[in-house]
C-alpha cells in the first residue's frame, strides 16, 4: 500500500505557486486575496486564518474579513461589490456557510465570476461542465485530481466511484474525471445517500473518492483489493487520549481499508492541504487572466 502524501505533494504546488507569485511581481503585479468570514465559527475561523497566511507565505496581497454573525445580507453583498471593483483582489473567497439568515447563493452570485477562485458561481460551474479551460473548478475536488496525477494513478478508462454529490466536492469531482483528457477519460458513477447496496457499488472502483462527513463509513468491505481511496471528509471525534479530547477522521475506516488500498490518502495530511493550494493556485490564475 502507498500512503498519497498530500503535504509533500501540497508544498511541491505552493513551491511553484511562489514561484508565479514572483514572476507576476517582477512585472509589478501582486495576486491579491480577499477572505470573507461571516460569524464566530471555530473551524471555519482557523480556515480563513491559515488561508490568509498562506497568502502571506506566498508573497501575495492577502486581505482577512471577519465580520459579525448578524451582519446582514445587504452589507455582504456590498463587500463583495467593493472587492469585485478593487484592483488589488484577484480572487474572492467567502467562507461556507455563512449564517442561516444569508442567502448563500445570491453572495456567490454577486462575486465576479472572473475572481470567483472558490468555482462556486453558476458561470464557472457552467464552464466545468463545458471542459471550458478558463474554469474555475472548487478547490477540494480539483485538489483530488492533482494527487491522482501527482501519484501517476491513470483515471482514463478507470472505474470511479465519487461518494457524495454535493456543489463543493461531489458533483465537481465526477464533472474533472469524466471530461476528455489527461486527469479525466474515467468511468465515473456518482453514489449518495438514495444509492442502493452502496458497498456493492463502491466495490465496482478502481478508484473511489469519499466526500459525505460520516467519520469512518467507508468500511472494508467497500473497496475492491488493489484500489486507490481518495478520503475527503474531514469529521472531529471524541478522543480521550487526545490533548483536547478529539481527533480528525476521514471518511473512510483507515485501519482496515488501507491494507487493500494499492494507494490512499490519510486524514489528516492527504486532501485538506491540497485544498489550500490549489486556492492559492487559482488565485494566481486569477491575477494572469484578469491582466491580460
Ligand atoms: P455535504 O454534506 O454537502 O454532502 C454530503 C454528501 O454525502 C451528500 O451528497 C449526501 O447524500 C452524501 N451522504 C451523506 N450520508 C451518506 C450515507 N450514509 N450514504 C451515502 N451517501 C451519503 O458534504 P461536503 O461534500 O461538503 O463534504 C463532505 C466531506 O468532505 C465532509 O467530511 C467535509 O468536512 C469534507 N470536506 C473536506 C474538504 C477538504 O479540504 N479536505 C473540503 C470540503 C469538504 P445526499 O445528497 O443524498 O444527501
Amino acid at each position: 500500500m502507498n500512503l498519497i502524501d498530500g503535504k509533500a505533494i501540497s508544498k511541491k504546488i505552493l513551491q511553484e505557486t511562489r514561484l508565479e507569485v514572483e514572476a507576476l511581481k517582477a512585472h509589478g503585479h501582486t495576486p491579491g486575496l480577499a477572505v470573507v468570514l461571516v460569524g464566530e465559527d471555530p473551524a471555519s475561523r482557523s480556515y480563513v486564518r491559515s488561508k490568509d497566511k498562506t497568502c502571506s507565505e506566498l508573497g501575495m496581497f492577502s486581505q482577512k474579513f471577519e465580520l459579525p454573525a448578524d451582519t446582514t445580507q445587504e452589507a455582504l453583498v456590498a463587500l463583495v461589490h467593493e472587492l469585485n471593483a478593487d484592483s488589488r483582489i484577484h480572487g474572492i473567497l467567502v467562507q461556507s456557510p455563512p449564517p442561516a439568515h444569508i442567502d448563500e447563493s445570491a453572495v456567490i452570485e454577486a462575486i465576479d465570476p472572473r475572481k470567483d477562485v472558490d468555482g462556486f458561481h453558476p458561470i464557472n460551474v457552467a464552464k466545468v461542465a463545458m471542459g471550458a479551460p478558463d474554469a474555475f473548478v472548487p478547490c477540494t475536488p480539483l485538489g483530488c485530481q492533482r494527487l491522482l496525477l501527482e501519484s501517476g494513478i491513470e483515471t482514463a478508462g478507470a472505474n470511479v466511484v465519487v461518494l457524495g454529490r454535493s456543489m463543493i466536492v461531489g458533483k465537481p469531482m465526477a464533472m474533472l474525471l469524466m471530461q476528455k483528457g489527461r486527469g479525466g477519460d474515467a468511468t465515473v458513477t456518482v453514489a449518495h445517500s438514495r444509492t442502493r447496496d452502496l458497498a456493492a457499488v463502491c466495490r465496482t472502483a478502481d478508484i473511489l473518492i469519499a466526500a459525505i462527513g460520516r467519520p469512518e463509513f467507508v468500511k472494508a468491505d467497500f473497496v475492491k483489493e488493489g484500489a486507490v481511496v481518495i478520503d475527503v471528509g474531514i469529521n472531529r471525534v471524541p478522543d480521550p487520549s487526545a490533548p483536547n479530547g478529539s481527533k480528525l477522521v476521514g471518511d473512510v475506516a483507515f485501519a482496515e481499508v488501507a491494507p487493500k488500498c494499492k494507494a490512499i490518502t490519510p486524514v489528516p495530511g492527504g486532501v485538506g492541504p491540497m485544498t489550500i493550494a490549489m486556492l492559492m493556485h487559482n488565485t494566481v490564475q486569477a491575477c494572469k487572466r484578469l491582466m491580460q
